[in-house]
C-alpha cells in the first residue's frame, strides 16, 4: 500500500492550496513553485503512486485529468498558443511526489522538452 503524500492533504483541504477545480475524481491546484506563468497540477483524488501503478480501474480518473487539463488551459487563455502536459515517473523521470500528477505548463514558449 502506497504512503499518502502532501497531495492527499490538499485534496482533503487539510493544508492550503490554490485549488482551481475539484470533482469526485480529480483535483487541480497551482504548483507552489511555478516553472512557467501557468503551472497547474492535476491529480486523481485516490492515491496512485506512479505511472507504473496505473490500473484499468483508474482509467476514468485519468481520462478526467485530460478533460480538466483542456478546460483549465482554456480558462488560463493558453489553449491557442499551446502548453505542455507532463507526468514524471520515478527517479529518472524526476518524480518527487509519489501521487501521480499531470503538470500543465504554459504562458510562454517552453523550449526543448529535455534539458
Ligand atoms: P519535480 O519537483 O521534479 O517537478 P514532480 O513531478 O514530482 O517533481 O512534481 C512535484 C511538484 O509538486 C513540483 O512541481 C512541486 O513544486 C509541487 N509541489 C510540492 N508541494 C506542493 C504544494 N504543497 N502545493 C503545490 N505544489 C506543490
Amino acid at each position: 500500500m502506497a504512503e499518502e503524500t502532501i497531495f492527499s492533504k490538499i485534496i482533503r483541504r487539510e493544508i492550503p492550496a490554490d485549488i482551481l477545480y475539484q470533482d469526485e475524481l480529480v483535483t487541480a491546484f497551482r504548483d507552489i513553485a511555478p516553472q512557467a506563468p501557468t503551472h497547474i497540477l492535476i491529480i486523481p483524488n485516490h492515491l496512485i503512486a506512479t505511472a507504473n501503478d496505473v490500473k484499468a480501474s483508474d482509467e476514468k480518473a485519468l481520462g478526467r485529468m485530460m478533460t480538466v487539463a483542456a478546460k483549465l488551459a482554456d480558462e488560463a487563455g493558453i489553449a491557442d498558443d499551446g502548453y505542455r502536459l507532463i507526468m514524471n515517473c520515478n527517479k529518472h523521470g524526476g518524480q518527487e511526489v509519489y501521487h501521480i500528477h499531470m503538470h500543465l505548463l504554459g504562458g510562454k514558449p517552453l523550449g526543448p522538452m529535455l534539458s
